[in-house]
């Protein structure tokens, strides 16, 4: 099974793909965690990256390209994958299609996660409390909204557009939503 899933931040997107990751056998690739284990570690990379993230802009599609295309040659990728946080934009959806292409490993489906804008706000203030996302303060979660609006929903217009999209509600419990999201990948 390969799958992008796509909401928001703050929609449950990582805390679905984990889940799924463990139900489904598939490796979990976050785009984000990627590169704030760049940060982490002090690379060229993590350093270009890190005041980008921050202020809550999206890094270079070319950077994120390398990086996702090193990801998919790893051994764990073989049995499927659930991309998390890629694509942001339509340009990097393109790309993906082309790598998938040329790995001859197409998408099976793409999820889209519905979550109304004020329940957002109120989820991401309670994951900064718990995990102090440096990106987590308001200033970088309006401009992480912002962005999304302007740059990630056009992509949920561009699987929709194919006919390979599920909208799925991410309102409710954890177990729920991923009950709702596994009927939509049976579909
Ligand atoms: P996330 O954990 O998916 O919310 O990502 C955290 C931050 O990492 C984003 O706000 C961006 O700055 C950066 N990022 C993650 N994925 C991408 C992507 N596909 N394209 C550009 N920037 C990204």
């Amino acid at each position: 099974m390969r799958l992008v899933l796509l909401g928001p931040p703050g929609s449950g997107k990582g805390t679905q793909a984990t889940r799924l990751k463990e139900h489904l056998n598939i490796a979990h690739i976050s785009t984000g965690d990627l590169l704030r284990a760049e940060v982490a570690a002090g690379t060229e990379l993590g350093k270009q990256a890190k005041a980008v993230m921050d202020a809550g802009n999206l890094v270079s599609d070319d950077i994120l390209l390398g990086m996702l295309e090193s990801r998919l040659g790893q051994a764990d990728v073989a049995n499927g994958f659930i991309l998390d946080g890629y694509p942001r934009n339509v340009a990097q959806a393109n790309a993906l299609d082309a790598v998938l292409a040329k790995i001859g490993q197409p998408l099976d489906a793409v999820v889209q996660l519905d979550v109304p804008s004020e329940l957002l706000v109120e989820r991401i203030a309670g994951r900064a409390q718990e995990q102090g996302r440096a990106d987590d303060n308001p200033e970088s979660v309006r401009k992480r909204l912002q962005v999304y609006t302007d740059q990630t929903a056009p992509v949920v217009d561009f699987y929709a557009g194919r006919g390979t999209l599920a909208r799925v509600d991410g309102v409710g419990e954890l177990a729920d939503v991923e009950a709702r999201i596994q009927a939509a990948l049976k579909r």
